[in-house]
């Protein structure tokens, strides 16, 4: 990452399957929210599940590292000006949490929930439409997403966020996860690769107090 994230922005239900299989509707706009900057660890680091959820839940994603800062007013252009790079996400959820409360604050914002991988850079002509994201938990296959199959694409989504809020240098978005999510449990290793961008790779284990 460039610098430590002010905020992480995420999109929830950008993949049609992944929004099906939690039993939720197509939204008509991006539904986003944060994740806070003390969730995030780096490769490598242990994932730490909390005694309140008996669901915890991977979600590999395609995360954006923006370079230079963006705000209201931004086009498509403006956007892709603005990303510095490709990043692998795992924007990990207490799933049971989440359906508990109408916030998602709680169920994602706890310590170590936002693995982040280190970024690859990319320049403002990036065929965003080509990348593949795929999660695995102890090396197997769980999820595989094509970005051609947001129902937003990464340009319009930097653009319509840096309406609502300032991108600083250093935030990242994360950009949704396909379908085939499930339960991490103690002694896990769970994997996000992007192809052509890295692996991020962190052990899970349960937290104690
Ligand atoms: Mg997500």
């Amino acid at each position: 990452m460039v610098t430590r994230p002010t905020k992480i922005v995420c999109v929830g239900r950008n993949y049609a399957a992944h929004a099906k299989e939690l039993g939720n509707a197509v939204p008509e706009r991006p539904l986003i929210f944060l994740k806070p900057a003390s969730s995030v660890i780096a490769d490598g680091e242990t994932i730490l599940l909390p005694p309140e959820s008996q669901q915890v839940e991977h979600e590999a994603e395609i995360g954006l590292v923006i370079g230079r800062r963006l705000g209201r007013g931004a086009d498509e252009a403006a956007a892709r000006a603005a990303i510095a790079g490709l990043a692998c996400v795992n924007d990990v959820t207490c799933r049971d949490l989440q359906k508990l409360d109408v916030q998602f604050t709680r169920a994602k914002g706890f310590d170590t929930f936002c693995p982040i991988g280190a970024m690859k850079a990319v320049d403002p002509g990036f065929d965003y439409g080509s990348l593949t994201v795929i999660g695995r938990v102890n090396g197997l296959e769980r999820q595989r997403g094509l970005s051609r199959d947001m129902i937003f694409g990464i340009p319009m989504l930097v653009a319509y966020i840096s309406n609502i809020m300032t991108l600083e240098p250093g935030d990242v978005i994360s950009t949704g996860t396909p379908e085939g999510v499930g339960p991490l449990k103690p002694g896990d290793v769970v994997e996000v690769e992007i192809p052509g961008i890295g692996v991020l790779r962190n052990p899970v284990a349960s937290r104690s107090v």
